[in-house]
């Protein structure tokens, strides 16, 4: 087993999916790693320190958002959400918690994969420098409030400049309507969602140039954002 390949803990109780999952990673030059239960999941990911984690949230001990705040204590590892249909709200919770992204089941192998390389890529691709976050041809200088996309200076409102910005910091992360209000408006907004709506749609106008080719603040319906910006957009 080579050691850059990326580690990826499954924390599932199904032995169906999990071997499933074990045999899609593996095949496709992951090292898979699995528990069967939240608490083995949780120490599994302090002591292997996965790249990534899939995890389950119907699981035998522990609820699957107590194991996503559990790990959220000491660790920022990718965590995608396995879910199902049923469980929205679960599901909304896990991304209050700070879960990157999620797949519903019964998921296709393909789908799997390409989140498990979005949530490792924009890992390394979000880097912040001091002052700066950089991602693609994406340039936020936090100090001077001024974002250069494709090489050209990007003319962004104070709160545009938030949005994107809390955006940028997460790359490849779902964000939760919930918490992006709470980021940029602060509490007093509560749920209306109304301006996160029309501030989004402001910077998909700024930065979108071409809506047939450009989407990078990705709609996830009902539960939030997420900004994705390949290498070479
Ligand atoms: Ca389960």
């Amino acid at each position: 087993m080579r050691t850059t390949q990326p580690k990826i803990l499954i924390i599932e109780d199904d032995p169906q999916i999990r071997k499933f999952l074990m045999i899609t990673l593996t095949s496709h030059d992951y090292a898979a790693i699995s528990a069967e239960t939240g608490n083995e999941g949780i120490r599994l990911a302090s002591s292997v320190k996965p790249d990534a984690i899939l995890l389950d949230l119907g699981l035998p001990d522990i609820d699957g958002t107590e194991v996503i705040r559990t790990i959220r204590e000491w660790s920022k590892v990718p965590l995608i959400v396995l879910s199902v249909r049923t469980q929205e709200e679960e599901k909304i919770k896990a991304f209050d918690l700070g879960a990157n992204d999620y797949v519903t089941k019964p998921f296709g192998t393909n789908e799997l994969l390409a989140r498990i390389r979005v949530s490792l890529r924009d890992t390394i691709l979000a880097q912040v420098e001091n002052t700066e976050i950089i991602i693609g041809d994406l340039k936020i200088d936090l100090l001077k409030h001024q974002v250069q996309f494709r090489g050209e200076r990007i003319k962004l409102s104070p709160k545009e400049f938030n949005l994107l910005k809390i955006l940028a910091m997460n790359a490849g992360k779902l964000l939760t309507h919930n918490y992006l209000m709470q980021q940029v408006w602060g509490k007093a907004y509560g749920d209306d969602n109304q301006y996160l709506r029309i501030y989004i749609a402001q910077l998909r106008q700024k930065l979108e140039k071409d809506p047939a080719r450009d989407q990078f603040i990705i709609n996830e319906p009902g539960i939030g954002y997420r900004l994705e910006i390949g290498e070479n957009t």
